[in-house]
């Protein structure tokens, strides 16, 4: 077998890792598997692209890996995990600077080799220019998105009269220095313009975009990171940096869009519309009923005498950290005869499988976490819905109120369990800044207070 066939066999090998790796992270038992068998796949390629390179001096290399393993094992180690969406936003964002690079680096050789006879050739440049612009615009508009999501920066999305107009000058600025280069490569100031350029829309573009839309528009760098690392394969004639780039594209892409349906949104909603400073106070007045509170003593009576409880939990939880105490409370109602399940909606807190993570953390069963399609058909059948820190993800008005911003939205019909318990500490809003007309309903009882707090007491009551 030739040396040729054999790095080809590996990269197949390596690719197939990475589509298997990629369908077990569909469940969260396999998911860990999934990461591995990637990661595996990887490592097999980084290996044969280094032989087949016949690289001669290797102490950089393995220095940057070693520099490299070094800080990402720190890194996953110490970030917390409601802080992995920012930690994301950073890979995507280095990851798409990369891409920037080998482009560059590509053309810089191919500039290097190339003569009068022999020009660089044009599919070359436009992928290089691709990997330029994408790559660009991903590093910085990641950079913005970790800012805003870890609060470094105001949350706030920044609008202003005319944006998108900017935003498409901005990206035709950099197609017409593209197409300027291509037809005159040795005029390098095209290429420079166009790669600040391609800095400069990445952050023109996240700015209108609100703090708690982040995780959305993170999916989507995800994605563009991907495309960025495919056009960077065509630009060095990589097979594997082909494919490994198109995976991460589409599985962002199809990421993307499950959220933004969950949220009843169009993608150009999430991206344009500023959603946070102008939907507040925005929504239809929902006629008040009386709210009824209740304390976590008296609530702890008719969780005491409930066969079936299912748990919704949302962005609250999170707020809380009460995943450990909600863990503690689950095995206190088990062992009291009481069938116990989570309903899990698939935009609950502010990342797409927040609630996941954090349950996990706690180690909750898997089998335990219900999907909303699953919970909704049983919802009436279960003596008491405990709604810990969660709103627009309960919200009937998203079924029953034709003029509020959610209407359509997929919700958890926790107002059709027998009894509904709701775990928050005031009347506030959610994330949609929109009333909530379950807090009124007759089989709602509020039990107001941090939801740690409530939930220590309720276990307490139990001991
Ligand atoms: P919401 O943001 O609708 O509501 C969270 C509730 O938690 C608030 O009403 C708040 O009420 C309560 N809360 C906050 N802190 C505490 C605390 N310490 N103890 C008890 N309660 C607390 O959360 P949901 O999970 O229901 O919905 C998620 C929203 O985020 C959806 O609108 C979704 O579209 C959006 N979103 C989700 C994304 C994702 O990927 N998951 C991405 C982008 C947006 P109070 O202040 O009264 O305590």
């Amino acid at each position: 077998m030739s040396e040729e066939m054999l790095i080809n066999l590996v990269y197949v090998a390596s690719a197939v890792m990475f589509i298997f790796g990629l369908k077990l992270l569909g469940s969260p038992d396999t998911a860990r598997r999934g990461n591995f068998i990637s990661a595996v796949g990887m490592l097999c390629a980084v290996i044969v692209t280094l032989i087949d390179q016949n690289i001669v001096e290797y102490q950089y290399i393995v220095g940057g890996i070693v520099a490299g393993g070094l800080i990402g094992a720190l890194v996953a180690r110490m970030v917390a995990m409601t802080s992995m969406p920012e930690m994301v936003a950073l890979f995507n964002g280095f990851g798409g600077l990369a891409s920037l690079l080998v482009g560059w680096a590509a053309l810089a050789v191919a500039m290097l080799n190339a003569s009068d006879a022999a020009p660089v050739p044009v599919f070359m440049l436009v992928t290089v220019f691709l990997s330029i612009l994408i790559g660009g615009l991903t590093f910085t508009g990641s950079l913005l998105a970790y800012g805003k999501l870890s609060e470094r920066i105001s949350g706030k999305p920044f609008v202003y009269t005319g944006q998108r107009v900017v935003n498409s000058l901005i990206l035709l600025a950099v197609i017409v220095c593209a197409g300027l280069f291509v037809v005159d490569p040795s005029n390098q100031n095209w290429l420079y313009l166009a790669v600040g350029l391609a800095l400069l829309l990445g952050v023109s573009f996240v700015l209108p975009i609100g703090g708690a839309d982040m995780p959305v528009v993170i999916s989507l760098l995800n994605s563009f990171s991907g495309i960025a690392a495919a056009s960077a394969g065509f630009a060095i004639s990589n097979i594997l940096l082909i494919v490994a780039g198109s995976l991460v594209g589409a599985s962002g892409i199809i990421l993307t869009n499950i959220m933004c349906k969950a949220m009843n949104r169009s993608l150009s909603n999430v991206l344009f519309s500023g959603f946070g400073a102008v939907t507040k106070s925005d929504g239809p007045v929902i006629e008040q009923g009386e709210v009824k509170p209740l304390t976590p003593e008296d609530a702890y009576y008719i969780l005491e005498a409930a066969a079936s409880v299912v748990i919704i939990p949302g962005y609250g939880m999170a707020v809380a950290q009460a995943q450990h105490i909600v863990k503690e409370l689950q095995e206190m109602l088990e062992d009291n005869g009481c069938e116990v399940v989570y309903a899990i909606h698939p935009v609950a807190g502010r990342m797409p499988g927040h609630m996941n993570v954090l349950l996990a953390e706690a180690d909750v069963p898997y089998d335990q976490l219900l999907e909303m399609d699953q919970i909704n058909p049983r919802l009436e059948t279960f003596d008491v819905a405990v709604v810990i820190g969660a709103n627009d993800v309960v919200n009937p008005a998203a079924r029953e109120v034709e003029s509020s911003p959610i209407y359509g939205m997929p919700v958890i019909n926790a107002d059709k369990a027998r009894t509904v318990f709701v775990l928050k500490r005031s009347m506030a809003s959610g994330f949609a800044g929109i009333d909530n007309p379950l807090f009124f309903k007759e089989n709602t009882r509020m039990i107001f207070g941090d939801a740690k707090e409530t939930l220590n007491n309720l276990v307490k009551a139990f001991d």
